[in-house]
């Protein structure tokens, strides 16, 4: 795993890679190369913590003052559509979806009949873990 403050920021990619991807599209350069190459050292376990430093300087360079923490979702539950997913309403409280690779820093809560959200990174659903 990627020291704790990269980790933090990869959380941000981690559950926003699309409006982050939006952001870099839509900014006066018009590509999101350096998303792309955080992705790319993410999944082959690269060095991470250069290219996540770039990314975080190009967002506030923008104008999202927090940089890539402005994109983070931990702890929040956001609406990703609806379809039927193995809801469990007896899940005790002190659950908590983590990262599937344990690569970033994201923390999920299980709220509602939402899908378990996926990591961006890898595609898979995050991982069932207690507290
Ligand atoms: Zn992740």
């Amino acid at each position: 795993m990627a020291d704790p403050e990269t980790a933090q920021r990869l959380a941000a990619v981690c559950s926003s890679v699309e409006k982050i991807r939006g952001r870099l599209l839509n900014s006066p350069a018009g590509n999101d190369d350096i998303l792309e190459e955080v992705l790319i050292a993410a999944r082959s376990d690269g060095e991470i913590a250069g290219p996540v430093d770039v990314l975080h300087a190009v967002l506030q360079a923008l104008g999202d003052a927090q940089g890539l923490y402005s994109y983070s979702d931990n702890g929040r539950t956001v609406d990703r559509g609806v379809h039927p997913a193995g809801i469990d309403r007896e899940r005790p409280a002190e659950a908590v979806y983590l990262c599937p690779a344990a690569r970033c820093a994201r923390f999920w809560w299980p709220q509602g009949p939402v899908p378990v959200a996926r990591c961006a990174i890898s595609g898979e659903a995050l991982r069932w873990d207690r507290l």
